[in-house]
């Protein structure tokens, strides 16, 4: 029996440096220390043995047992060492990485436009005015020449809140909101940049955009003196060698009124795909002040004169940058703004 034991004990200590897990260990525990395990059932045993070894017996039992029991213990303690280790280091964070970088924001390619806008424009002595976007119908349509039944009135399909107040189809309004408020004072020089809305959806519509209008009123101006402040406005914007042609067209709110074209941008006038061989691009309206409007704001149209030009963001920054598809503009596509 004593063999038995010692045998016991040489095979625990040989289990016991293979033991890699907690759980393995346990399972050695139960094993040899166990109710059924190998220590336990040689000790039951012990009826069988003579009576006057039995002492000597049963010490040597129970030292094998301490032993184990403490070798079992010092063998947790170094697993539980090592399990803690493991998690430390899948925790830990290397300081020694290279960081990821914070993408930074910056400005819309709209923003940046009409930024360039109203500065050309004070530059040259305009001052910035604002409007509501919610409109009433007289400022919107009836003030600017466009009464109801006008023909121009089909020419924008409006957004409606109720019969009287509208969504701002242009910016326009603006000039009647100032002229208003300014009479009779001389002169009144303004840019009008913001939001309008128009019930059109496509690759050269959207339902909002941006306008620029811009007015001069005085006791005295020409169309040469409109024609000169946008030739000095497309030439900051698209560049000094720009050249700008005047087409007449049809504003209810301006007489005489024009198209301006510029001269492309792409192939500098000599005919290109982008201006579809013209060799110009339709880039702004504008005319001198309808004699009605100024009556209908207080002004006398013997006394003054003025002239009003007004322009689309959208299109300005799409001849800039060579965009053909306003929607870009209002994805929001992180990679298309980027570039700019
Ligand atoms: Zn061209």
């Amino acid at each position: 029996m004593e063999q038995e034991i010692q045998r016991i004990k040489d095979s625990a200590l040989a289990d016991l440096q293979d033991v890699e897990t907690e759980e393995e260990l346990q399972e050695l525990r139960v094993k040899y220390l166990g109710k059924k395990g190998m220590l336990t059932k040689v000790l039951r045993g012990m009826g069988k043995v003579p009576a006057e070894m039995r002492p000597q017996l049963g010490q040597l039992a129970n030292e094998v047992r301490q032993l184990l029991e403490g070798e079992l213990d010092k063998r947790l303690a170094v697993l539980q060492e090592k399990e803690k280790e493991r998690k430390i280091a899948k925790e830990a964070i290397d300081v020694t990485l290279p960081g990821r970088p914070a993408a930074g924001g910056h400005k819309h390619p709209l923003t940046i436009v009409l930024q360039e806008i109203k500065d050309i424009f004070t530059t040259i002595g305009f001052e910035v005015a604002e409007g509501p976007e919610i409109e009433y119908d007289y400022y919107n349509f009836e003030s600017l020449n466009i009464p109801k039944g006008h023909p121009a009135r089909d020419m924008q399909d409006s957004f409606y809140i109720t019969d009287e107040v509208l969504l701002r189809t242009h910016t326009s309004p603006v000039q009647i909101h100032v002229l208003e408020e300014r009479v009779p004072d001389l002169p009144v020089r303004i840019i009008a940049p913001g939001k309008v809305y128009r019930r059109d959806d496509d690759a050269t519509h959207s339902p909002m955009f941006h306008q620029v209008e811009g007015l001069l009123v005085d006791d005295h101006c020409t169309l040469g003196d409109l024609k000169g402040v946008l030739l000095a406005f497309v030439r900051r914007m698209f560049g000094q060698d720009r050249e700008i042609r005047l087409r007449p067209s049809y504003f209810p709110f301006t007489e005489p009124s024009a198209e301006v074209d510029v001269s492309c941008i792409n192939c500098k006038g000599k005919g290109c795909r982008v201006c579809s061989g013209t060799g110009w691009l339709e880039v702004l309206g504008c005319g001198m002040v309808h004699p009605k409007v100024l009556a209908g704001s207080g002004y006398d149209p013997e006394e003054v004169i003025g002239f009003a030009f007004g322009m689309g963001v959208e299109r300005i920054a799409m001849l800039k940058y060579g965009i053909n598809d306003l929607r870009l503009f209002f994805d929001n596509d992180i990679r298309f703004l980027r570039q700019f």
